[in-house]
């Protein structure tokens, strides 16, 4: 993991810079320059991912004409629509009697039954008793002739291969999530997490957590911090989160990005401002705004 000092928030370079009123959150520039009754160091975790899935189910079906075949390749690229496809992995070498088809050829109509008509119930006007009464009346299928249609799974020729058959589904799934540490609190939470989907942060972790070496003990790897910024649980639940999208995805673009945040807050206001840096590096804060009326 390499961290890139130019975008660690830092209190003293915001203040330095105009851009800290730029938020849609407006922050009095005086408000930054009270005093910091308390400064807490965060870790947000940006998980950002696309996971391209294939699902399948299959039977056995009976049908004019097979070749057995490979599972067709999923696509190259991160599909925006599912892709559906099918093959046949076993097709018989002998035809047998079409199991679909009433006589030879044609199989029953599934819109009438088999009747080759429909029943309907229409409100019909009598003027001898000047009033509507309900008749039932038959008109005819439209789907089918005499109750007969042609018989699909054979093409109306009466034998048929069985065969199996594999439905395939290749459908990207998209991750876009951004953790914040169980323990921040604030209900600034919730905005912050929308401003942090927007960016790539200081870092950018790997998946897997990094193992401490056993034989250097001193050297062991920390994971609790990024630059002195706590995750808390929040690296832990972006990997668990990428880990379930990863499962049985056939390929997979994925990124797990540290967002730095300052929770700030001042004295006398109590006010809470969060701080953290833009990836062009400018500053960008956050807050209530009418939270708490300043007092001086
Ligand atoms: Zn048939
Ligand atoms: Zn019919």
């Amino acid at each position: 993991m390499s961290i890139d000092p130019g975008r660690i928030p830092d209190l003293a370079v915001a203040k330095s810079e105009i851009d800290v009123n730029r938020s849609r959150f407006f922050i009095s520039g005086d408000l930054l320059e009270r005093r910091v009754l308390e400064e807490r160091k965060w870790c947000a975790v940006r998980a950002v991912g696309r996971f391209l899935k294939r699902e399948q189910r299959q039977e056995v079906i009976e049908i004019d004409k097979a070749k057995v075949s490979a599972p067709p390749k999923p696509p190259q690229v991160f599909t925006e629509i599912p892709v559906e496809q099918r093959y046949f992995s076993q097709v018989s070498a002998d035809k047998r009697e079409c199991s679909h088809c009433v006589v030879p050829g044609r199989a029953l109509c599934s819109t009438c039954g088999g009747q080759g008509f429909l029943t309907q119930q229409v409100n019909r006007y009598s003027s001898a008793t000047d009033s509507m009464r309900t008749e039932t009346v038959q008109i005819d299928c439209g789907s089918c002739n005499g109750g007969y249609t042609f018989c699909v799974p054979c093409a109306g020729t009466n034998s048929v291969h069985q065969a199996r058959v594999h439905y395939i589904t290749d459908e990207t799934h998209v991750l876009d999530r951004v953790f914040i540490p169980g323990g921040f609190g604030s209900s600034l939470a919730i905005d912050f997490m929308e401003h942090a989907k927007e960016l790539e942060g200081t870092a950018e972790l790997t998946i897997e957590p990094k193992r401490a070496g056993s034989a250097y003990r001193d050297q062991a790897f920390r994971e609790e911090d990024c630059a002195g910024f706590q995750y808390g649980d929040a690296l832990k639940r972006a990997r668990a989160d990428a880990r379930f999208f990863l499962k049985d995805s056939l390929k997979h673009e994925l990124h797990l990005y540290a967002i730095p945040f300052l929770e700030l807050t001042f004295h006398r206001s109590k006010e809470t401002v969060l701080l953290w840096r833009k990836d062009d590096g400018t500053h960008e804060a956050l807050t209530h705004e009418g939270l708490s009326t300043p007092q001086s």
